[in-house]
Parts: structure tokens; sequence; C-alpha cells
């Protein structure tokens, strides 16, 4: 039985004022969340506040990148051993808006993915295609080479230690969330093609949708057998969204 986890991806959001709210109206809430792990992915800067406010809570955290390196001339960067000593549990490797905005390969991706094991955390891998790859159905193929690029660098066993989150491009932040079983046939997919390597790290591994996730969405979303919870991005910035959508899992 695989635990659920619902991840929220602050992205470029907040400031100590707005985390102090939230993460307080979190807080008081989390009591009433039976099932899931939760976790909260500030942007670097606030890393040492949410440690501060959530440490001795149940709600843990992470960051939402990494640099490949873990020290050295990187100017700008952040490496996994920084990370490691303010707490993080998880680091999302490989969001579509690094892979789009920022160029970010599946080379580069699963480099920052050994770079968060090496340093004992945890990564949440996202993989998902755009609407053009899902128009031209294209959409195993593309999950299946981001996925691949990781296997190819740290070998099947590594995704013992890790979580996917299966993010179809069209639906971040559009408000156009993938339907339960378009979801569910993806995240099959991937369990598949993980357990024709090896079937234990297949049935062990979490795998995540995120996409317009809200609390009207989750429950359903979640139910699905192979879904084991949520990337949320828009609605982890609200307190009383957010617990919506973790008391779904
Ligand atoms: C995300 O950015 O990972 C995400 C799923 O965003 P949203 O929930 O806003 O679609």
């Amino acid at each position: 039985m695989r635990q659920t986890l619902v991840a929220g991806n602050w992205k470029l959001n907040g400031s100590l004022a707005s985390i102090d709210g939230l993460l307080k109206a979190v807080l008081a809430g989390i009591g009433e969340v039976d099932n899931a792990e939760v976790a909260v992915c500030p942007p670097y800067v606030y890393l040492p506040t949410v440690q501060t406010m959530l440490k001795n809570s149940p709600v843990v955290w992470g960051a939402q990148d990494v640099c490949d390196e873990d020290s050295g001339a990187y100017t700008g960067e952040v490496s996994a051993p920084m990370l490691n000593e303010f707490g993080c549990k998880y680091v999302i490797v490989g969001h579509s808006e690094r892979r789009s905005i920022y160029g970010e390969s599946d080379e580069f991706t699963a480099r920052k993915f050994a770079a968060t094991r090496r340093a004992g955390m945890k990564p949440i891998l996202c993989v998902g295609e755009s609407l053009e790859e899902r128009e031209k159905a294209v959409t195993e193929q593309v999950v299946a080479r981001q996925l691949d690029a990781v296997i190819a660098l740290e070998g099947v066993a590594a995704l013992t230690d890790c979580v996917i989150a299966y993010e179809p491009v069209w639906a971040i932040g559009t408000g156009m969330t993938a339907s339960p079983q378009q979801a569910q046939d993806v995240h099959a997919f991937i369990r598949q093609r993980i357990a024709a390597q090896d079937a234990s790290v297949a049935d062990k591994l979490q795998i995540l949708y995120g996409g317009s996730v809200k609390g009207n969405n989750a429950a359903e979303l979640f139910a699905k057998p192979d879904i084991d919870g949520g990337l949320i991005g828009g609605a982890s910035l609200q307190a009383e969204d957010f617990l919506a959508i973790c008391k779904a899992g």
C-alpha cells in the first residue's frame, strides 16, 4: 500500500508575511488530514523560515530545483548538500517550467536527480507532454524518454528513493485538468514501464498527478489505482484549498 503524498509547489510566489499566514493556517488544519503526507516547496530564500515554522510538525518541506553540481564556480546556483542542511526531504527536478523556460534537457534533469539522491534527499521527478505532443499521440514516447534519461544515468533501483510527478504541460496552471482516466492511463504506463525492469520498485513507487488539481477534483483523481497523490501549484497558495486537497488523500 503506497502512502498518498500531496506536495505544494509555491513557484515564484510568497513573501515573509504571506508565508507566515499560509503556514499558520495549514498547521491549524493539518490535524484533519488523515491519510496524506503533506509537503511544501517554497522558493529557496524562504527555506530557513519554513524550516523554523514546520519543524516538529507533520508537514515536511522541499525545494523547487537544485544545481547538478555539489559545489564550485556556479554563480547563482544552490546545491543539494545546501538544501539538505535546511532539512529538505524532497527536491522537485525537471518541472516543465524548468524544461521549457530554461531549456533544461532530460540529461541535465537526470544529473539534478542524481545530485538530490547523493545528498540523501528524494527527487520529485516531473514528466509530461505538451498539448502538441498529446495531439500527435506521442505522450507515452515523451514520458518514456524523460524517464529513461534518469534510468540510464542512475539505474532503475534509484527510483526506490524517488517520487514521479506526471504533469501534462497543457494542464499546468490552465484550469484544464486531465480527466482521472487520462491521468490514470499515463500513470499505469509509467508503472508498467518501470515494472518491466523491476516489479518491486514499480510497486512501491509513488506517482503523483499535477495539473490544475483543486479541492473539487482531487478525490476522484486520487481514487485511481496508480495515482498516489498530487503536485499542486496554484491551489497550494491558499490554505483552505490546499487542505481540501490534502484531505482528499
Ligand atoms: C505545477 O506547477 O506543478 C502545477 C501542477 O501547477 P497547477 O496546480 O497550478 O496547475
